[in-house]
């Protein structure tokens, strides 16, 4: 089969491979769709993989066409998203059902081979059938979409909100539009010079402040009486930005850190100070949430896209074949042009 695979550090090679071998429990998945994640960018270029030759991709669909046990059989012809996270299933995190924080953690597109590939092996544990009226590339942004849903949650968004988002990324945007659908009141974008605020602006945003244009924290509280917003959300990665969330939220607010820190945080005493004068709640997040339950982050992402709630798939503004993944990684790491979701997808 093709596939683009790691050899080490920037080389990635668009090259035949092996169709993967399933062992007990694994499912083979045609890939039909596979976004490519701001993390791949480092993930290639800069960091690696856990272990070379490994195959990235971690966000995608496709169709299953074979099964390694006689019970998942059934599975053969089903459409599915896939959790990239394959859980140890044994610490602490993972008897409780809280598999975003296991301890002993694989992970397919980084750790093992993902999905940038004509064919992937997947635990059966890992698979979210999609309705027919999802599209593969729907649920190719499951991961993202469920990303956002499990930072907004940790919030404890509740209707009315005033939301602020800083960083109009794929995943910042994915938070506002989840925002919206729990009923924010407001919901109001934050980025600078090198934000595409036309990946928001194109799923109806239009509260969005250019922060090398306007202070950001002056903008957001003339849209909120000059109270701050009820919940702000980082999802940048810097210590100016997280700074930026403490002076943005209101008295007795939420700040959510999503972005994952791009250097060491060194933050203002009187910035620092916000969180204790105010009695600001600071959460984290991490992943997407997976746990057997009907409304886990994944059977949430999927029941809202089949309903028409939200519209992720509005956000891809590029589209490549598998042979062709360089030139959407290219456009993402050059910003040579405005992009939010690069998509590579496969034909029958
Ligand atoms: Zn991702
Ligand atoms: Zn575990």
């Amino acid at each position: 089969m093709k596939a683009n695979v790691l050899h080490g550090v920037g080389d990635l090679r668009y090259e035949d491979i092996p169709v993967p071998d399933l062992k007990s429990g694994e499912l083979l998945l045609k890939v039909r769709a596979c976004g490519i994640c701001g993390s791949d960018i480092p993930r290639i270029f800069v960091n690696g993989t856990y272990r070379f030759p490994t195959v990235p991709g971690h966000e995608f669909s496709g169709e299953i066409v074979d099964a390694f046990d006689a019970e998942n059989k059934s599975l053969i012809g089903k459409r599915a998203a896939v959790f990239p996270l394959i859980p140890c299933m044994e610490c602490e995190s993972c008897r409780r059902g809280v598999y975003e924080t296991c301890r002993r953690y694989n992970y397919l597109g980084s750790r093992c081979d993902g999905a940038f590939a004509e064919y992937v092996a997947v635990p059966a544990w890992n698979v979210a059938p999609i309705p027919d009226n999802v599209s593969f590339e729907q649920a190719a942004m499951c991961e993202p979409v469920s990303v956002a849903l499990h930072a907004l949650r940790r919030s404890n968004v509740s209707i009315g909100d005033v939301v602020a988002v800083f960083g109009p990324g794929t995943i910042g945007t994915l938070i506002a539009i989840w925002a919206r659908a729990c009923g924010a009141s407001k919901v109001l974008l934050v980025g600078n010079s090198t934000s595409n605020f036309d990946a928001p602006r194109s799923v109806g945003f239009d509260l969005m402040c250019n922060s090398d244009e306007k202070d950001p924290i002056e903008w957001i509280m003339e849209q909120t009486n000059g109270n701050g917003a009820d919940i702000a959300v980082e999802a940048v990665g810097f210590a100016g930005t997280f700074g930026s969330c403490l002076l943005a939220a209101r008295t007795g607010g939420t700040v959510v850190a999503v972005g994952n820190p791009h250097g060491d945080y060194l933050l203002p005493r009187d910035t620092y100070w916000q969180i204790l004068r105010k009695q600001l709640t600071v959460h984290g997040t991490w992943n997407s949430g997976f746990d057997r339950s009907d409304k886990n982050d994944w059977f949430s992402a999927i029941a809202a896209m089949s309903a028409g709630q939200i519209h992720p798939e509005k956000l891809i503004t590029h589209r490549f074949g598998l042979s062709e993944m360089n030139k959407g990684l290219d456009i993402m790491r050059t910003a040579s042009e405005p992009c939010c979701k690069v998509m590579i997808t496969m034909e029958d």
